[in-house]
């Protein structure tokens, strides 16, 4: 790996954290690093927040395969993306300067809505009705149909994004050491007519899901990509494959994703 020495900060702005990212300015530089002003010109992109603030970190740099992302929570915060806290930024500074330095893999699914261009997601892509009436979804897995959904929406989900929207729904919580994605149902619909699994299933990596949304006068749902809702309104088709596409974040000694599960939930 090239030696990386670009540093950008990403965070809400807001007088404490400008305050706090001053400092970690001054760190920083005093260690040899750059503080660039752009994501393209980074090799590690630093966020500093939650979960939510570190999935915009990503989605807003491009999920760059070159790079490197690391999660700085601030005081009172936790999060699964997240390996370090404000108060150890100088020993993550000392890890991203050695050479036995350890990278998480997350896997992320690729989404295509309506046949258009691809676009990249950490946690999951979901689908929801806006109004009181359900919608109605094909799901076809590697282009043949499983089953024909009716109820309030569907989410597809990575490992990492197990915990968040997918957990919520009854999902399971996923290794990200397997490389899969799981689609979980919000609320469906089941009677003589209509019959879905009912449970979470879980997909290997190279497989294709393919949500096809009928019109039943119900075609404006509501897609998210993580926290950034989709802007097209027609909906017809949503596709979702994984590549070898991953975000590679810095990994702190002693703290596995089940660590951090566990911090988290238990
Ligand atoms: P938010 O409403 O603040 O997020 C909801 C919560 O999910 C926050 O506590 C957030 O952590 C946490 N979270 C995000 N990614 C997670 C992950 N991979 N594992 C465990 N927890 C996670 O909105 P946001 O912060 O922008 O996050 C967007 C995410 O919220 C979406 O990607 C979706 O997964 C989730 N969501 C959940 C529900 C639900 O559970 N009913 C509904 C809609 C969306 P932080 O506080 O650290 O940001
Ligand atoms: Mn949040």
């Amino acid at each position: 790996m090239a030696h990386r020495n670009h540093l950008y900060f990403y965070y809400l702005k807001d007088e404490d954290t400008d305050e706090k990212v001053s400092q970690l300015t001054e760190v920083a530089q005093s260690k040899g690093y750059k503080i660039v002003d752009h994501t393209d010109e980074a090799n590690i992109i630093v966020s500093i927040g939650g979960d939510g603030t570190f999935l915009q970190a990503v989605r807003k740099s491009g999920f760059r395969q070159d790079a490197l992302y690391v999660g700085i929570t601030r005081e009172g915060e936790s999060g699964l993306y997240c390996d370090f806290n404000l108060d150890n930024f100088n020993e993550m500074l000392h890890l991203l300067m050695h050479e036995e330095l350890e990278v998480r893999r997350f896997p992320v699914i690729k989404t295509r809505i309506n046949n258009g261009t691809d676009h990249y997601c950490l946690n999951e892509v979901s689908i929801r009705s806006t109004i009181v009436k359900t919608i109605v979804i094909d799901v076809l897995i590697d282009d043949c149909h499983f089953e024909t959904f009716r109820g309030d929406g569907l989410i597809v989900s990575t490992p990492t994004g197990s915990t968040a929207y997918n957990k919520s729904a009854n999902g399971a919580v996923v290794d990200p050491l397997i490389p899969s994605f799981q689609v979980s149902e919000v609320a469906s619909l089941n009677n003589n007519q209509y019959r879905t699994l009912g449970s979470s299933f879980i997909l290997n990596k190279d497989r294709k899901l393919t949500l096809n949304i009928q019109s039943t006068g119900n075609d404006h749902p509501i897609i998210s990509l993580d926290n950034e809702a989709n802007p097209i309104r027609k909906i017809d088709s949503i596709e979702v494959e994984m590549d070898d596409a991953v975000i590679k974040t810095v990994k702190l000694k002693n703290n596995s994703f089940w660590d951090r599960v566990k911090r988290t939930f238990l």
